[in-house]
Parts: structure tokens; C-alpha cells; sequence
């Protein structure tokens, strides 16, 4: 066996993952309710830092840039040194904007420092105060951190924007002004939106009826209180809608209803890049309306994982925004959601698959999957379902990050970071992947070439007629 073969983990009885008791929602309270002002007290997580460097060595970007001088130096030391220096002018050191904001120093940290609130809040005040606003590199982070506008304006001509995004001298263009590399092929936007499709539907009216159908023939309650509020997010309304339609399916397969509410980008690609005023804007947006559907007994999902992160965790470390507890405490990921409430993990055993997604698959955690406990989610819930085989690729990050791959100074290091779970998923069984992250399953299909999935797609074809 390869080294590769041996890191990776195929599930079987003697490794199956038990998972462990659900998260209700108490692991994601806020780390320190802050206003969204300059003045964060982060005294309390510089003070709980002790030194012991396990976030540095569980650093992607660490471990392949020796230049990065990793999360310990990101987080509590240069808030340290910015705290004690007498000089007012005292800044922030550049090197923050090398952090991809995996958050990966996070769950590694044994003293629960919240580093990546810290490197959140560096990078914000690094963009606000010493980046030039008139530089190339402002405007292309600004332009790959609002994807949603970018996107929403492709749609309207999405046939054009797919064949003008990648052709060959507009691509060699982009990089040569703006830094966008043209290794990666554009992922292409769908010609009918979630949203749009969601709407010829019959929206939440039509969702209800389904749901009331479906109840009465599971010989459940009519009136039963099965409600969701859907966080789509950009990328499974503007690329893949495929996904959105499955969760709907799934969801009303099991008697939910669904409203799919107002919302914002979730903030994921700008907080990475330190664009805090634009994240602030679009998660009054979400929590807004998302956190009214709470107070009228909905729970918030999402089909993105770095989504649900962000309702959860970074919203409420960031902001200060009417309801944003609420919001933060009853916002789950969508598989998550149906295994703490519904006996999934039975259903699927009794299920199977044919067709199209009978197949082998090498499974990807994104490392915000992993962040919320949910990294062998997807492993212990399709190891026993007949007609799929599933391969963890093991633990290694994808070394996208969102929009940090996309950077033409970054793309290098992360495809170097990336080999690791190349090489896992070559060795792994099957040629397609899985994964919950849209943004890893780019960097998956970019460094094998394969096809990739996502797990409510496969609950879909396991579970819906
Ligand atoms: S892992 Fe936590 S305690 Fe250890 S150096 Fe990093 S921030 Fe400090
Ligand atoms: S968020 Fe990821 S890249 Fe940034 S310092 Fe932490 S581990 Fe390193």
C-alpha cells in the first residue's frame, strides 16, 4: 500500500464513525459578543494563549510558505506587540493577508483562543488602514470577495458570461491586470437560478402543500412544526442550483416545509479578504430576516458548510447586529440538521442507489466542515448505503479557500497544500468526488479532473422517488 492509500481511511465496520452527541447549537455560542467597532477586546483571547505553537503546525499555509510567520504571530502575539507599542501609528504586519482563513488554528488550538476572530479583526483593520484603495490588488480582492454582485450580473447572460469568463486571452488578460490566475477554468453559472427555479415552483406555498402531502402518507401530524428557513448562499443559487433542488427535495421528503428568505453573501470570502463593511452589509440582510423565521419557529440551514460557519461563528464574533445570537444558536448545516432530527442514518441503510450516482466516491471534509464537528459526517451516513462506496481522503486542507486560490501570488501555494488530498483522492477507489464545500470541490476537480458531488445530492438519489 502507498503511503497515500495508507492515509486515507475507507470506512469499515472497524473504523465507522459514531457521531458524536449533535450540536444544538451550544458549541457555536459567541466566543465574545463584541460591537462592530474598532475597539475589540481581545485581551481575554490574547491572555488565554499560552505559547504550546500547536496552531502553527496545524497551519496549511505554514507548513508549505516559510516566509508565513503563522496564526500564533497573527493572533495573540500581534495583538500583544499592537497593544503595548506606545506608537499610535503602530501597524499591522502585512503577512495577514497570506492567512486563508481556513480556520483550521481554531479547532486546533487547545485553549480555545479564537484565532481566527483575531486574524479577522487584523485583517480588517489592515485593509481599512495601510492597504491603498487605489491598488490593483484592493480592487481584485474587493471584486473576488463579492462574488454574489459578479454573479448575479453573469446570470442575466449566462450563456455569454460562461464562454467570455473563459476564453483564452480574457483569461491572460485578467491575470496580467488584476491577478486572477488563469490556471483555474471558471466554474459555470447555471441558466436558471435556485431562486428562479424555486419561484416557478410555487416558492414556500408549494413547498407547504408538499410537505402536508408527504407528512400524511409518513402518517405523521398535518400540523406537524417542520420548518426551515434555506441560507442557499451564491453558489448554490448561481452555479449550482442542482444542489438547492436536492436539499428541497430531501427536506420535503422527510415533511419539512421551506421558505427560502431574503439574504446576503455570507460573508465567507469577505472576511477572508478584510472586507468587513461589505460583510457587515450583507449579514444585516440575513439575520434581518432570518432571525424574524426564528422567532416564528423555523431553524436557519445551509447547503455550504463555510456558510453555516459563518452564521454561526463569525457573524456573532464580528458583528453586533439585532439577533444575531438567535440567528447564530438555531443555524445548522442541512445534513447535520436531518441526522439530529430525523433517523437518517437508518433510512439510508435501508436505501439504495442506482443510476448515475452509483459510484465510488473520494470524500473531502472541508476543514469548515471540520471546524463544526462535521467532518466524518458524510462517511458514517454513506458507508453503509448499497450501491456507493465512500473513501475519506483524510484530513488534509483542499488549499483553495475560497478566493484565496484564485490569486495569482496564491495559486502556487495552493496547489502545493492541495497534493496531499490529490494524491488521496488518486488512490482512493472511483474516479468522482464529494464534498460539502463549493469552493474545495473546484480545487478537487481542478487537481484530478473529477467530477464531484454533493452529499445532499446523494441523499437525494438514495431517499426521493
Ligand atoms: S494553539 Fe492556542 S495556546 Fe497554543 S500557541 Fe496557538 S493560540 Fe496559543
Ligand atoms: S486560518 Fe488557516 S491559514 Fe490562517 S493562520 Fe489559521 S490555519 Fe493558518
Amino acid at each position: 500500500m502507498s503511503d497515500s492509500e495508507s492515509d486515507s481511511t475507507t470506512t469499515t465496520a472497524e473504523n465507522r464513525f459514531e457521531p458524536a452527541t449533535p450540536n444544538v447549537g451550544e458549541k457555536f455560542d459567541p466566543v465574545a459578543l463584541h460591537d462592530d467597532t474598532d475597539d475589540f477586546d481581545l485581551r481575554p483571547e490574547s491572555d488565554s494563549c499560552y505559547k504550546c505553537s500547536t496552531c502553527d503546525t496545524n497551519c496549511p499555509v505554514a507548513e508549505v510558505d516559510d516566509d508565513f510567520p503563522g496564526p500564533k504571530f497573527q493572533g495573540p502575539e500581534q495583538w500583544r506587540l499592537k497593544e503595548q507599542s506606545d506608537d499610535e501609528d503602530h501597524e499591522i504586519d502585512d503577512s495577514i493577508t497570506e492567512c486563508s482563513n481556513c480556520m483550521r488554528c481554531d479547532s486546533a488550538c487547545p485553549s480555545g483562543v479564537s484565532l481566527s476572530q483575531m486574524h479577522n479583526t487584523a485583517r480588517g483593520e489592515y485593509v481599512d488602514d495601510q492597504m491603498s484603495k487605489r491598488s490593483l490588488k484592493y480592487w481584485r480582492n474587493r471584486i473576488l470577495a463579492n462574488y454574489r454582485t459578479s454573479a448575479r450580473i453573469a446570470s442575466t447572460l449566462p450563456r455569454l458570461a460562461n464562454a467570455a469568463m473563459n476564453f483564452g486571452p480574457a483569461r491572460w488578460v485578467m491575470e496580467k491586470t488584476l491577478g486572477v490566475t488563469s490556471e483555474r477554468e471558471f466554474p459555470a453559472f447555471a441558466t436558471e437560478t435556485f431562486r428562479e427555479w424555486w419561484q416557478a415552483r410555487g416558492g414556500a406555498a408549494a413547498s407547504k402543500e408538499r410537505a402536508q402531502a408527504r407528512r400524511r402518507e409518513r402518517g405523521e401530524p398535518v400540523d406537524a412544526d417542520k420548518k426551515v428557513a434555506y441560507f442557499h448562499g451564491c453558489y448554490a443559487n448561481y452555479n449550482t442550483p442542482e444542489v438547492g433542488q436536492a436539499m428541497v427535495r430531501v427536506y420535503e421528503h422527510f415533511g419539512y416545509e421551506i421558505v427560502v428568505p431574503k439574504q446576503g453573501c455570507s460573508g465567507t470570502p469577505m472576511f477572508a479578504n478584510g472586507m468587513l463593511d461589505d460583510a457587515r452589509r450583507h449579514a444585516d440582510i440575513t439575520v434581518s430576516s432570518m432571525s424574524d423565521l426564528i422567532e416564528e419557529g423555523y431553524d436557519a440551514i445551509a447547503s455550504c458548510t463555510s456558510c453555516s460557519m459563518a452564521l454561526r461563528q463569525e457573524y456573532p464574533e464580528l458583528f453586533d447586529i439585532d439577533g444575531i445570537e438567535t440567528v447564530a444558536s438555531n443555524t445548522f448545516e442541512a445534513v447535520e440538521y436531518l441526522r439530529i432530527h430525523e433517523p437518517l442514518r437508518e433510512t439510508v441503510q435501508s436505501a439504495d442507489i442506482d443510476g448515475e450516482l452509483a459510484d465510488e466516491f473520494a470524500y473531502h471534509a472541508p476543514c469548515h466542515a471540520r471546524s463544526q464537528g462535521l467532518d466524518r459526517q458524510a462517511v458514517e451516513l454513506f458507508g453503509d448505503l448499497d450501491g456507493v462506496g465512500i473513501d475519506d481522503v483524510g484530513d488534509s486542507c483542499s488549499g483553495i479557500s475560497g478566493t484565496y486560490g484564485w490569486k495569482e501570488e496564491k495559486y502556487e501555494t495552493s496547489m502545493e497544500i492541495g497534493d496531499d488530498m490529490f494524491d488521496h483522492m488518486e488512490s482512493a477507489e472511483g474516479d468522482t468526488g464529494l464534498t460539502e464545500c463549493p469552493t474545495c470541490a473546484m480545487q478537487m476537480e481542478h487537481g484530478t479532473g473529477y467530477e464531484v458531488r454533493h452529499p445532499l445530492e446523494l441523499l437525494e438519489a438514495a431517499l426521493v422517488d
